[in-house]
């Protein structure tokens, strides 16, 4: 068997490790709609988008023709810190399952922030410390990416400052104090610091905020402060550039040992893990050099790509920031309690939205319970317990490592496990407790947003 020839965990060699990001938009021939000005709605300028976003970022979120960008020696320094991170063939799962499939999972819970977006923090703090900002404003959902960027921050020596939605600042306090233990101050939203908070507070005394909201407000105190700028973790090109590092290694990884993946999946928030994970394999089927199955996985209360539409949208409830084209269930649209925070956006990456709506890619909505019980299944096997995000993945790699079963095809598959779930023991415990719901949204209450989004030409 070849249980002998791959070892449990494949690591690369510092000397193995990417040394420039893939930019998949490079190869792609339908281009990722450009973001709009939302005053003028013609394409945003580098000048600006300058106001928001530092200039090297702005650079690489316009760029759609270089193909690889150097990773500046201080980011692949930290990077050694953390990576690579491994690819973890599933022996025991497969095992479990009894399936004729090969499971592979790369693992991007082991640092602190305990998922991937540490990759793209510390390539936006670097370029606003090399800009010779003060600081830079964020918001954060769950909370993983406020860590992700506080951590990058204190390295750099930057101010941080977090908007965090405020029903998670008041249910996750130790992700707070995480953030606080980086140097990073943390303010509720809606807060009373900004024009928009305070305008919300007025609009919906009371409420726990959501992430459109948070944006709003961060976007705000970067635009009204000297020396500051807005960093993103998700859905802009230039964060799906940063997180190739994931899909780079995983593929040297695989090369190694002359593995081919015919099935790559990944959970799908904003989308850039799975952007991510999937370019340099996206790239090799853009240039007919091979061909792979790629599926994303999004939780069925918020289904932007199985339910959305393909338009120009709001990135925020604010409704400040560009325009971008994306599968969205409108901007307007908050989705119920899912315990999955890192998948609670109303959108989708203009990138995988195009690769989705030029059918390169598959999509595919998951109820939570079922989600929590992949989760279970997994951490009871391969030892790791999964981020509630991350186990959407899982569930759809069982689900077709199942298939195989059935049909008795030798396929490989390969997801990416974002992260770990140490700070989502509320919802494991909502799940233990049989108290935890599936609601889907109906036809009708999408509708309602549906019909707000704005009108482009
Ligand atoms: C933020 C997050 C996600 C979702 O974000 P993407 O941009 O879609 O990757 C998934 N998993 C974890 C652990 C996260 O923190």
């Amino acid at each position: 068997m070849s249980k002998e020839k791959i070892p449990y965990k494949i690591y690369l060699e510092e000397s193995e490790m990417p040394k420039s990001w893939y930019n998949l938009r490079a190869d792609m021939k339908n281009k990722p709609a450009p973001l709009l000005n939302p005053a003028t709605k013609q394409p945003m300028t580098a000048h600006e988008l300058s106001a928001v976003f530092c200039d090297e970022l702005v650079k690489q979120e316009l760029d759609d023709s270089t193909r690889l960008f150097d990773i500046p020696q201080e980011i692949s320094d930290f990077y050694k810190m953390y990576r690579p991170s491994p690819l973890v063939r599933a022996y025991c799962l497969e095992e479990k399952l009894k399936t004729p499939a090969k499971i592979y999972y790369k693992f991007e819970g082991n640092n602190t922030s305990g998922s991937h977006k540490l990759n793209s923090a510390i390539a936006q703090a670097y370029y606003a410390k090399k800009q010779g900002l003060k600081g830079v404003t964020t918001e954060t959902g769950a909370g993983q990416w406020g860590t992700a960027l506080s951590m990058a921050c204190s390295y750099f020596g930057l101010d941080c400052k977090v908007f965090m939605v405020k029903c998670s600042y008041e249910q996750k306090p130790f992700r707070r104090e995480v953030m606080r233990v980086y140097g990073a101050s943390v303010t509720p939203s809606p807060s009373t610091e900004t024009a928009i908070g305070r305008k919300i507070l007025a609009e919906h005394p009371g409420t726990t905020g959501s992430l459109g909201c948070a944006i709003s407000e961060a976007v705000e105190v970067a635009v009204s402060s000297e020396g500051y700028r807005y960093v993103l973790g998700s859905v802009l090109n230039q964060v799906l550039l940063h997180q190739s590092v994931i899909g780079l290694e995983t593929k040297a990884a695989l090369d190694k040992y002359g593995e081919k993946a015919d099935i790559i999946i990944g959970c799908a928030g904003g989308g850039s893990n799975l952007g991510g994970l999937i370019a340099p394999f996206m790239g090799e089927k853009l240039r007919g050099e091979a061909d792979y199955r790629v599926i994303a996985v999004e939780p069925a209360s918020c289904p932007s790509l199985t339910r959305g539409v393909y338009a120009y949208d709001f990135c925020d409830t604010g409704m400040v920031c560009p325009l971008a084209k994306m599968y969205t269930l409108g901007s307007g649209f908050i989705p119920s309690a899912n315990h999955a925070g890192g998948l609670r956006y109303h959108g989708m990456s203009s990138t995988l939205s195009q690769l989705y709506d030029d059918g390169l890619m598959e999509a595919r909505s998951v109820e939570q319970t079922k989600v929590f019980e992949a989760a279970e299944q997994f951490a009871r096997v391969e030892g790791i317990l999964p981020a509630p995000e991350s186990s959407h993945a899982i569930k759809v790699a069982i689900d077709e490592a199942l298939k195989c079963k059935e049909t008795g095809e030798e396929k490989t598959i390969v997801f990416g496990l974002t992260g770990t779930g140490y700070f989502d023991l509320v919802a494991y415990e909502k799940f233990h407790n049989g108290e935890m719901n599936d609601y889907i949204p109906t036809d009708e209450e999408l509708a309602v947003y549906r019909e707000k989004l704005p009108k482009i030409g």
